[in-house]
């Protein structure tokens, strides 16, 4: 046989094979089957064991023709054949040198093919050297990411071969596709070929690259998927094993739905969130909130009542039985009752509100009311309320999101007609949020409280049943519209008496049974509590007296406990004495000696009005070296700073008559000050006080201790009435003040002030501001007559001031 490295062609007999790609000095082990192949090997086998292989363009022919054969191929030895059982020849070949078909032969019955060795154009070492360090590089980092490839074996057999032989190896062992494989075999220059190769396996590890990651990415889905399931899996198992599984809990959870008698509305929506509910894990935040919406429908009190108390007679017993005093007020609530009560049907009841200073009992009346009708007591302290969502609620796709206060209550008391008291409704204040006071006009509206909606619950509950009653300290902070829709009852401040009995018949029995000292022996002397009245408080309501005594009680209480082993209880008698009060409670905390106080210049006592009742207030007032100037301190309200210049105006039109010093608004400054500054104070009542303070200031006569007054002023020195007599009057007697000066017009207002405050504190009902300074000043002013005011406004030159800094008379 010719050699075909001599020769440009050679003939061989040839077998096409079929999914696989023989390259040069490649071991390849195969099956030949088909009748011709086995012929064309054993006329090889005969000769020079020299066989051309190609291979088939498609894989599936059985009997291809030439055409259907790639037209470059291997010529390879044939190293080993076996003939197996069934007829087949197994053999191994080795590739020696690729080849181009030039022509087949197939008349001898089989494939003879003549085929020519293209020459293989040259390449410099150096760039082949570099392919070569390339290939390397690519396919030992292709081999590590390609577990079946086995780099080493590979590499370590071509080591030392051609660059042509390395990359013919390498060829052979990409896990490529056919097509492409015969592309390799088919590029005759080797630097094209390497440069192709590497191509290829560079494309080959983007794949794997791109696979794992997408596989990462994969899994890890997978993972995630995985755990919650199996998470999931767990708490089911784990509640099964409590015994309450998630359908159960479901399950439950629809039979308290049925049995919560909700209206049609309400229903529905509880019965379409557990149908949600079905298809949420049941640990996720969804299905939290999902269940909490359920929960909070189920536990309204759609239908359940309290059984409602209709008889009158009872009402007033309890209300009797509860408080003391406070007839007029006990008579106002049961006619309110008996209106409602005839009105039912047509819902139109207005509601209550009770004002007045703290502790006279405003809450109480209202758990009195409840007791009385047979409802149930809620309280809500609307103080600080200042955004809608706290009346009717958050909707609910606010993360936390709750039912507003009203519902809260609702639920709270668990029946749908309790008795909700709405307490400091004065304090409630409207910001950038809404206006609570809009919420709250329509749950107070009986038109409109059968459908409330709140925004959490999202459907209607009907509070046409609840009675609503309102409490505040003052009037006119509550916004108008809602002062409309009420009926208010003022409740004010109690009378040292009044205490005495409401301590000693209500306060008292309270506290002895809340210590533990209902049946011990416990004697509380009336003076005593006259003493926790006088001189440990100082307030218009009895809260704190009421906290005196339960102080008192605690005190006791512990001494009795700590002495029992050492003396037999019927034994022990704590008499309670005014001596002993300070004993127990340390030092008098207010002195009510206002009246024993010496007289001073620049001095005198007003009274004031505020949300804790009536109080006494102090107003100040000095002049000094200056020009005129008048400076006002002590947090004064606007209308108080006005009342100021014009009882200071009203003097000085009068400062001839009072024989002031000539000019002094030029040449003085005047300072009026009202004490404990940091409290604001307002209104126009200080008006006949500041002017007494600074005639005082400007004549150096004193101003009586014992005498407190309070009145606007007006330019002409007339005395108009105020607001808060009772209050005021209240006060005044609590610290011991003997004369009231009140304006004539508020003669009418007398008729509330209980006749044992009366004996005590003298009322002097006044026209003009120089009734006032008669019965305020320790002396009457020196006035000028006609002829001498004249003589003294024609004096060209205004008096000196002497020495000191206070202006006095001349
Ligand atoms: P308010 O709501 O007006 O601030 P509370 O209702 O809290 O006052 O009253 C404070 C305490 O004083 C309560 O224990 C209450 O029972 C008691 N109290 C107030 N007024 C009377 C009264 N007229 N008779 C009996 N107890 C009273």
């Amino acid at each position: 046989m010719p050699d075909i490295q001599d020769k440009r062609t050679a003939s061989y007999p040839m077998v096409p094979i079929r999914d696989v790609v023989v390259f040069p000095a490649m071991m390849v082990p195969f099956v030949i089957g088909r009748d011709s192949s086995v012929k064309a090997l054993e006329v090889a086998l005969k000769a020079d064991k020299k066989i051309y292989l190609a291979t088939q363009k498609d894989a599936s022919q059985d009997s291809p023709s030439s055409a259907d054969i790639y037209e470059v191929g291997t010529v390879s030895n044939i190293v080993q054949s076996l003939k197996l059982p069934d007829g087949n020849i197994k053999v191994l070949v080795e590739g020696v040198q690729r080849a181009r078909t030039v022509r087949v032969t197939g008349a001898a019955g089989y494939f003879r093919a003549e085929v020519e060795v293209e020459p293989v154009p040259v390449v410099s070492r150096a760039k082949m050297s570099l392919l070569t360090k390339r290939l390397n590089l690519l396919f030992e980092e292709f081999a590590k990411l390609n577990p079946n490839i086995s780099y080493e074996t590979i590499v370590q057999s071509t080591r030392k071969t051609t660059p042509e032989r390395l990359a013919d190896t390498v060829a052979a062992n990409l896990p490529i596709v056919v097509e492409d494989k015969q592309v390799l075999l088919e590029i005759v220059d080797p630097a094209e070929r390497m440069t192709k190769i590497c191509e290829s396996i560079e494309i080959e590890i983007e794949k794997i690259k791109m696979d794992r990651s997408v596989q990462g990415r994969v899994r890890r889905q997978m993972e995630k998927a995985q755990r919650e399931y199996y998470l999931n899996e767990k708490v089911k198992a784990i509640q099964e094993e409590l015994g309450r599984g998630d359908k159960d809990e479901l399950e439950e959870l629809k039979q308290k739905i049925e049995a919560a008698s909700m209206p049609k509305d309400a229903k529905e929506k509880a019965m379409n969130e557990i149908r949600r509910l079905q298809h949420m894990p049941p640990m996720s935040a969804e299905s939290t909130v999902s269940r909490t919406y359920v929960e909070w429908l189920v536990a309204m009190p759609w239908k359940k009542r309290s059984r409602e108390i209709r008889e009158i007679a009872r009402a007033e017993k309890v209300l009797e039985a509860d408080h003391y005093g406070l007839d007029k007020v006990k008579q106002r609530i049961l006619e309110y009752l008996a209106v409602r009560q005839l009105t039912r049907k047509r819902s139109n009841g207005s509601i209550l509100c009770f004002i007045g200073p703290p502790g006279v009992g405003k809450t109480s009346l209202g758990q009195s009311i409840a007791r009385a009708t047979g409802r149930k007591f809620v309280r809500l302290s609307l103080g600080g309320v200042r955004d809608e969502a706290e009346i009717r609620g958050h909707r609910r796709t606010y993360i936390g999101a709750l039912p507003g206060q009203i519902i809260q209550m609702m639920k709270k008391a668990g029946t749908r007609n309790p008795l909700l008291l709405l307490d400091e409704i004065d304090k409630m204040s409207m910001d950038f949020r809404g206006d609570p006071s809009a919420a709250l006009m329509e749950v107070l509206d009986p038109e409109h409280n059968n459908s409330f909606v709140d925004h959490y619950l999202d459907t209607e509950y009907d509070l046409s049943d609840v009675v609503f009653i309102c409490t505040g300290n003052v009037r006119h902070s509550i916004p108008r519209p809602l002062q409309d829709r009420m009926e208010i009852i003022d409740i004010s401040g109690y009378t040292e008496y009044e205490k005495l009995k409401i301590g000693r018949q209500f306060l008292l029995p309270k506290q002895l049974d809340r210590n533990g000292l209902k049946r011990k022996p416990l004697r509380f002397e009336d003076d005593a509590i006259l003493e926790l009245i006088r001189y440990y408080t100082r307030e218009s309501g009895v809260r704190n007296l009421e906290r005196e005594i339960g102080s008192i009680c605690r005190k006791v209480a512990h001494k009795l406990v700590r002495s029992r082993k050492k003396i037999k209880l019927e034994d022990q008698v704590f008499d309670i004495s005014p001596g002993k009060i300070q004993d127990y409670l340390g030092p008098h905390k207010f002195r009510n000696q206002m009246a024993a106080e010496t007289n001073e210049v620049g001095l005198a006592t007003g009274l004031a009005w505020t949300e804790a009742g009536g109080e006494v207030l102090l107003t100040e007032a000095t002049t000094m070296k200056g020009k005129g100037d008048l400076l006002l301190t002590g947090k004064l309200g606007e209308v108080m700073q006005e009342s100021a210049k014009a009882a200071l105006s009203f003097i000085r039109s009068r400062s001839s008559e009072f024989s002031l010093l000539k000019d002094f608004h030029k040449i003085l400054d005047m300072h009026v000050h009202v004490p404990e500054g940091a409290i604001p104070k307002d209104g126009p009542s200080a008006g006949i006080t500041m002017a007494t303070t600074i005639v005082s200031a400007l004549t150096g006569i004193a101003v009586r201790r014992d005498v407190a007054m309070t009145g606007e002023i007006t330019l002409r020195g007339k005395v108009l009435p105020i607001g808060g007599v009772k209050e005021k009057i209240l006060a005044a007697h609590r610290a011991g003040i003997g004369t009231v000066i009140l304006a004539k017009d508020n003669e009418k207002d007398l008729k509330e002030i209980p006749d044992s405050v009366l004996e005590k504190v003298k009322i002097v009902l006044v026209d003009t501001m120089d009734e006032v300074l008669d019965i305020a000043l320790e002396k009457p002013i020196k006035r000028k007559s006609r002829q001498q005011r004249d003589e003294y406004m024609n004096d060209p030159q205004p008096p000196q001031l002497e020495g000191g800094e206070q202006a006095g008379v001349h």
